[in-house]
This record gives structure tokens, C-alpha cells and sequence, in this order.
């Protein structure tokens, strides 16, 4: 991060959770066993199952919360002057906790960026949150962003980044590193869309490893990228952490480029 803080490369998802009963106890054991494994960022939001995924991060952490980087997003018709603190103080007490590591605005909307700064400002100087963030900007968001000094102490830019959604590589990626701002990479297994692809399934084959887990190295490679699957078994959570001990080789990059063409020119940022 600019201020030569750290963000973990490396997290776990939680859209989706929260939202039955019956799953929850599955949920809370699914983000303990990444807890044990070593990870320690957790992404949620307020929009998740209504509230329901915080409270399920709230029970996954209680007694470790040290150890753990918790993240969480704030809706945009949430983000005004007030209306921030509020529902920064509504996650808090769901997630049973008194701090949040790094708190973002979901996407851009339509609440003027300066009152969401200045509820940011006001949540960290009551030591709510410790760092804030945003999701879903795009290059002219960013621009928009940095031309404030509030704007220039975002600690990331969380999008949506895998081998099939590649805009980013040509403007959001390259404006962000310039500036040493990490990027964390949400759906970075496509929600598991991309898993039967042939291509990817041949470069796993050829690493003894699975089409999630070379997916998952794919995005890691990139400096200053974070990514964050959301698994709700144990069995996911261990083979994606594994993915950190994947290096590909060049032959498998260009494999995968052929398969997945970077891009050549600026596209709308996409949003899921
Ligand atoms: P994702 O992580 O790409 O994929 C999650 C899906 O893949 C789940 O259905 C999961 O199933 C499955 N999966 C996970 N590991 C697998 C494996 N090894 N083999 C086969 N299937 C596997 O998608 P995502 O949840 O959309 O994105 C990740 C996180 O990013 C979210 O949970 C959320 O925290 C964040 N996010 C942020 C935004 C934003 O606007 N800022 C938008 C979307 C997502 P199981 O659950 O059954 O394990």
C-alpha cells in the first residue's frame, strides 16, 4: 500500500454466505479452516444475505480477530456523511467486532465522493475502521478519486479480475500499480464458471493440480494483486490456498494468453 502497509495478498470470499440457516454452521467452519491454514483477509460486505455474511465472519473470528484483516464494503446509498457511520457501525456490531481493517465503497453510485471521504476520515479517526478502499471504480473513478488528497489515502481498488475478464490489464492495473496502490481481484475463479475450460484444464493437468488452482496462480502472479475465492467447504478453501505455492511457466502463460487474449484496447470496466 502507499503508506508501506501490507495487504495480505491472499483472502477469502464471502458472497453468498449468510443466507440460509442450515449453512451456517458449514460457513463458519469453511473461513475457520482458512483461518488455521494461514489466511488472513476475510471480504464481506453489508450487502451480503442482507447482513447475514458479516454475522457469519462475526462467529468465524470471535476469539482471533487479531489475527485476522477484515474487510468490509459499504452499500452507495449508504455512503453519505452519516449514513457511512451508520452502517459502519451496523456492520461492527455483526461482525462482533470494534475495528475493521479496511472498509470500501462497494461501487461508485450516486452519493458524492467527498461526503464518503469525509465519513471515512471520521470512522478512522475514531479508530471504526483503519484504512478505506473502494470497488468497481474504473480509471476515470480513480482519476476522480486521486485528484483529492482524502481520495489519495485509498488503500485499494477491489474489481473483477480473471483469466476471462482481462479490460483491466490495459488501464485500471497499470494506473494502479504506477501508484503503488494494490488491487484485490474478486470472482478470481469466475465463480467457477471457468473450471471446465479445456485449455485450463490442460495446463492443471500438466501441474498435477486443479483448473481452480492454476486459475487462482494466474491472477497471484500479478505484483501487487490480491485475490479472494470464496469457498464454503473445507476442501475448496485448502486446494485455493494451495494455488500460493503455484509458479507458471512461461509456456503455460502464453498457453493461457492464447486461450484468454489480453486485451487491446480500453473497455468499460466490468462489474458482477
Ligand atoms: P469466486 O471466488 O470466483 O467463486 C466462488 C464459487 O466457486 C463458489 O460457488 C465456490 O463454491 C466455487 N469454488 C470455490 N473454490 C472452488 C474449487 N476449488 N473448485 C470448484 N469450485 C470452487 O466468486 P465470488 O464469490 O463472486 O468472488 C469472490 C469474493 O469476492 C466474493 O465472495 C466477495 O467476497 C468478493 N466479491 C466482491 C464484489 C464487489 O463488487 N466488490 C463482487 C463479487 C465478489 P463453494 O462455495 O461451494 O466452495
Amino acid at each position: 500500500m502507499p503508506s508501506d502497509e501490507r495487504l495480505p495478498p491472499y483472502g477469502q470470499g464471502t458472497w453468498g454466505m449468510g443466507e440460509r440457516r442450515s449453512r451456517r454452521a458449514a460457513e463458519v467452519a469453511a473461513l475457520r479452516h482458512g483461518l488455521d491454514l494461514g489466511i488472513e483477509l476475510i471480504d464481506t460486505a453489508e450487502m451480503y444475505g442482507n447482513g447475514g455474511a458479516e454475522e457469519v465472519v462475526g462467529e468465524a473470528v470471535a476469539g482471533r480477530r487479531h489475527d485476522v484483516y477484515l474487510v468490509s464494503k459499504v452499500f452507495p446509498h449508504n455512503a453519505g456523511r452519516l449514513d457511512a457511520i451508520r452502517a459502519c457501525e451496523a456492520s461492527l456490531r455483526r461482525l462482533a467486532t470494534d475495528y475493521l481493517d479496511l472498509y470500501l465503497l462497494h461501487w461508485r453510485g450516486s452519493t458524492p465522493l467527498d461526503e464518503t471521504l469525509e465519513a471515512f476520515e471520521a470512522l478512522r479517526k475514531d479508530g471504526k475502521i483503519r484504512r478505506f478502499g473502494v470497488s468497481n471504480f474504473d480509471p476515470g473513478d480513480m482519476s476522480e478519486l486521486w485528484s483529492s488528497d482524502a481520495g489519495r489515502q485509498a488503500a485499494t481498488n477491489q474489481v473483477l479480475y480473471n483469466l476471462t475478464r482481462r479490460g483491466v490489464e490495459f488501464d485500471l492495473l497499470p494506473w494502479c500499480a504506477q501508484r503503488g496502490l494494490p488491487v484485490m481481484a474478486y470472482s478470481p475463479i469466475e465463480q467457477g464458471r471457468l473450471l471446465k475450460d479445456p485449455v485450463l484444464r490442460g495446463v492443471a493437468e500438466r501441474h498435477g493440480a486443479t483448473p481452480a488452482q492454476i486459475a487462482l496462480a494466474w491472477v497471484l502472479r500479478h505484483h501487487g494483486v490480491c485475490a479472494i475465492p470464496k469457498a464454503a467447504t473445507p476442501e475448496h478453501v485448502e486446494e485455493n490456498h494451495a494455488a500460493l505455492n503455484i509458479r507458471l511457466s512461461g509456456e503455460d502463460l502464453a498457453e493461457l494468453d492464447t486461450r484468454f487474449p489480453p486485451p487491446e484496447r480500453a473497455t468499460p470496466l466490468e462489474i458482477l
